[in-house]
């Protein structure tokens, strides 16, 4: 059982990973785009940081919580990841509404929704290297993974989501910035497609 306190210590955990990984996800966005995902990320997740006793204090359940959350980061990261991601912790919990906690198998349905999220709003595909290189593959792995327990099979969902972000590195981008630079984004790895997965790895490390 993953109660409200869970979440909001994920996005604590978040906000710190964001600062130490600043630097590293700014260079990947220096090589093909336009160098600020690092410093994006840190913008959201700093502000979100500021706000969040008061969120979490207004809050009546999980669902609203991550709305919040999704809603700051929305307004503040700046460029096309910040409608992503904001969207993403949004549909997160739409589903889990007048719940203050939730179990594995919700989480994996939350996640689902972020990520159907993201492909909505981005109408990025498999191979178009992006974020979703790396959630889809890794969403599939989380969803037919069954047989294993739950932390082995979030570890699993992380594990394939880094492959993912590996496999973006031979790729033409075909969506957002790094688009535009054609054949010359290949050889390097996509930005988003790398804080996605080590995202992901912070529910995996607040799971254990
Ligand atoms: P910007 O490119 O506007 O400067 P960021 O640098 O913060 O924004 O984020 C870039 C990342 O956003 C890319 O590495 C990619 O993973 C992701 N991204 C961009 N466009 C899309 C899209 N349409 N669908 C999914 N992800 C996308
Ligand atoms: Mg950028
Ligand atoms: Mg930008």
């Amino acid at each position: 059982i993953l109660n409200r306190q869970f979440f909001v210590n994920v996005i604590k955990d978040m906000a710190e990973l964001v600062e130490k990984e600043k630097d590293h996800l700014t260079k990947l966005d220096s090589d093909i785009g336009d160098g600020d995902h690092g410093v994006n990320l840190s913008i959201g997740f700093r502000e979100t940081m500021k706000q969040l006793e008061l969120i979490n204090s207004q809050a009546p359940d999980i669902s609203s919580f991550l709305k919040k959350v999704g809603m700051i980061l929305l307004g503040k990261v700046g460029g096309s990841s910040g409608p992503l991601y904001g969207g993403f912790f949004i549909k997160a919990g739409a589903d889990v509404q007048g719940k203050d906690e939730v179990t594995f198998e919700e989480l994996i349905g939350m996640i689902e929704n972020g990520v159907n999220s993201i492909l909505q709003r981005g109408k990025a595909q498999v191979g178009d290297k992006t974020m979703v290189d790396a959630f889809v593959p890794g969403l599939n792995v989380l969803k037919d993974s069954t047989d294993l327990k739950p932390i082995e099979r979030f570890a699993a969902f992380v594990e394939q989501m880094k492959k993912g972000a590996e496999s973006t590195i031979p790729l033409v981008a075909k969506k957002g910035r790094a688009m535009r630079l054609g054949e010359r984004s290949v050889g390097h790895k996509d930005p988003g497609a790398e804080s996605s997965w080590m995202l992901m790895e912070v529910i995996l490390n607040n799971l254990k």
